[in-house]
C-alpha cells in the first residue's frame, strides 16, 4: 500500500504518513503517523514543540472486497515550549467514513 493509494482510494491527505498494514481478525488496519511538518503550535505558531504522549484513533472507512478496512492513526499530545500551550494533532481525516464504536468511546472533546 503506497501514499498516493492511500490518498486516492481512502481519501487520506497531507498530513499522514503511512507506516505499515495490519492483518488482524480477517480485517485490514492501515497505520498511520502524523507527519513531522504538522508539529507546529496552534496558539503561536512555533515550531518548537515537544511530544508528551500519544493516544490512537480508529477509523472504519471503505472495505477492500468484503474485507473491513480500518485507519489506525496516532494523535501526539504536544507541549509547546515557547508559549506552554498543551494540544494533540489531529490532521484531518475523510468525511465519509464512519467512527467504530470502539474509537468513539476514546474520542474525547479536547
Ligand atoms: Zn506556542
Amino acid at each position: 500500500m503506497s501514499q498516493s493509494m492511500l490518498y486516492h482510494a481512502f481519501g487520506v491527505r497531507a498530513g499522514y504518513e503511512y507506516v505499515r498494514t495490519d492483518y488482524h481478525q480477517g480485517a485490514v488496519q492501515f497505520r498511520l503517523v502524523v507527519k513531522a511538518d504538522q508539529f507546529a503550535c496552534p496558539s503561536c505558531a512555533s515550531v518548537n514543540v515537544i511530544r508528551k504522549g500519544r493516544r490512537e484513533r480508529t477509523l472504519q472507512t471503505v472495505p477492500i472486497g468484503l474485507k473491513p478496512v480500518f485507519l489506525v492513526t496516532e494523535v501526539p499530545t504536544c507541549e509547546c515550549k515557547d508559549c506552554g500551550a498543551k494540544f494533540e494533532l489531529a490532521p484531518l481525516l475523510p468525511r465519509r467514513m464512519c467512527i467504530t464504536p470502539k474509537s468513539s468511546r476514546r474520542l474525547r472533546t479536547r
